[in-house]
């Protein structure tokens, strides 16, 4: 069915145009021509202005032959990252490679062929099928900023596949959501030589900042990265300012969230004060409360949140509060860290034991008052 010379030569034809984000004026000329000849309506939305970017996202349809259809949409995007140019593709035992000086930009451009091909062979074979939109967006690999512009009135699908990921016969139904970071550090600019006891250097302050965050793969859903660092101005200036850009992924409040729960977290500063209006107000709204902190539980400070909460907003409270704390240990070498310090599937396996039954969930972790006991004997 698949004409595999025809595929590789397309993909090879896509690879070779250069289109970092936002300058994809010349695969956008080209795609148009393709989809075109495949018999497809073609026209861009109003991304380009938005995004300072040469085009638009391209928006392709296919009127299809059982007009009673649903509409059926794929989407793949038009850029790839740099280092791009001049992308020369070398076939290589069957697998595409770069000539080795800039990226070979399959993704997408890999998703960009097969989607060209499955239309060729629909077009071909004289395959009936039903209307078919086609959205090629540009700027994804900057943050998805196409998709984000994208002109949602244009389309009628409910339902579309994005040929963007790896592998071969799988498919991804949900990404972990992922928290942008941004942080500005301040310091005193001085000159390096002359009074560096002047000054106080920002980038020192973002080093110490840094080397002392967990990073990479916290857990088995949870990850960190530090992505981009700036600032500085020169030489012999002790650095005034300093960003350093990252993120973290996790899924695991999707999975409170897919569970039909939603959480208020707060974050409390101080012991002493401690802000018991704020945790009794939250707690008047849920009734359920759970107190996790990195210190042992035992004597610890979330065990006084709870008798205090207990003690005052007793009433508002279905269920006794839950204390999830680190074992009644000396902290361990790091190697120890997650059967030491809490875990984000702890706070989960507590509230599916302890406060609500949580539907086809699985623990890890035993919460109940007998392996308390059996703990305390053992002295953890
Ligand atoms: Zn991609």
């Amino acid at each position: 069915m698949v004409n595999r010379y025809r595929l590789s030569e397309e993909f090879a034809r896509l690879a070779a145009i250069n289109s970092p984000p936002l300058h994809e004026h010349a695969i956008a000329r080209y795609l148009v021509g393709r989809l075109e000849t495949l018999g497809a309506e073609v026209l861009f939305d109003n991304a380009a202005e938005a995004t300072g970017g040469e085009v638009g996202n391209l928006v392709a349809r296919f009127a299809g032959q059982i007009k009673s259809a649903e509409p059926l949409l794929f989407s793949v995007h038009m850029d790839t990252v740099e280092p791009g140019g001049q992308v020369r593709p070398v076939l290589r035992d069957g697998v595409f490679f770069s000539a080795g000086d800039t990226v070979l930009g399959a993704d997408d451009k890999a998703g960009v062929a097969e989607l060209i091909e499955a239309l060729e062979v629909l077009r071909e074979q004289q395959v009936p099928h039903g209307p078919l939109e086609v959205v090629i967006t540009i700027a994804e690999e900057i943050g998805l900023v196409g998709a984000k512009h994208l002109d949602y009135t244009l389309l009628k699908s409910k339902r579309g596949y994005a040929l963007d990921t790896e592998g071969i016969g799988w498919m991804v139904l949900q990404a972990p959501g992922a928290n942008h970071l941004q942080i500005d550090i301040e310091g005193v600019a001085s000159h390096a030589g002359m009074a560096p006891e002047l000054g106080l250097s920002a980038i020192h302050t973002a080093a110490l900042a840094i080397s002392r965050m967990r990073l990479g793969r916290i857990d088995h859903e949870t990850t960190a990265n530090i992505g981009r660092i700036e600032g500085g101005v020169a030489r012999n200036i002790v650095p005034q300012s300093v960003k350093v850009v990252g993120e973290a992924r996790s899924h695991d409040a999707d999975k409170l969230q897919e569970q039909g729960i939603s959480i208020e977290v707060l974050d409390p500063r101080t012991l002493v004060p401690l802000d018991k209006q704020t945790i009794i107000d939250s707690v008047k709204k849920t009734g359920k409360l759970v107190i996790m902190s990195e210190e042992p539980k035992t004597g610890s400070a979330a065990g006084e949140i709870s008798a205090v909460i207990t003690e005052e907003a007793f009433d508002y409270l279905d269920a006794p509060p839950v204390v999830i704390g680190s074992r009644n240990w000396i902290t361990p070498a790091f190697e120890m860290e997650e059967h030491f310090f809490p875990q984000p599937e702890w706070i989960i396996d507590a509230i599916h034991q302890k406060i609500m039954p949580l539907e086809g969930h699985h623990s890890i972790m035993d919460f109940s008052y007998e392996k308390t006991i059996k703990l305390n004997i053992e002295g953890v």
